[in-house]
């Protein structure tokens, strides 16, 4: 079992802002951000270079979750940043697709 498989099966504690049959969304344990939390598929899909075309409506619903999350979190009006981790280079830790959404400061570009 992933990490946030055991989270999903309250194998694990986290502070959860949404569930439904698609998605987990809890905080981040480590906030980069003011606001930090990371929609989580219930379906494994470790990465999303190794997403599958008939994930296409999951994929969509992951980034309608992460707007809905982010306006009940406060953070629509002020801006939010959308990141996903692929691979090394990318700063994957989990293998297990999360979106990360990060707000409540300005952010800086390039990404580090
Ligand atoms: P990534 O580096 O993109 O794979 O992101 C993994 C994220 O999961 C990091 O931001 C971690 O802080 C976060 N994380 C790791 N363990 C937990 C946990 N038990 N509860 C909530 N978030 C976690």
């Amino acid at each position: 079992m992933t990490l946030f498989e055991k989270i999903t099966a309250r194998q694990i504690p986290a502070e959860i802002l949404h569930e439904d049959d698609r998605c987990l969304v809890i905080r981040d344990i480590n906030p980069q951000a003011p606001v930090h939390f990371l929609v989580i598929p219930k379906t494994v899909i470790p990465r999303i270079g190794e997403a599958a075309p008939e994930q296409q409506a999951l994929l969509g619903h992951l980034l309608l979750t992460a707007a809905s999350v982010a306006k009940a979190e406060g953070v629509a009006e002020s801006g939010f940043r959308v990141v996903i981790n692929h691979g090394p280079d990318g700063g994957e830790t989990v293998p297990h697709l999360h979106v990360h959404v990060l707000g409540g400061r300005p952010m800086t570009w390039p990404p580090g």
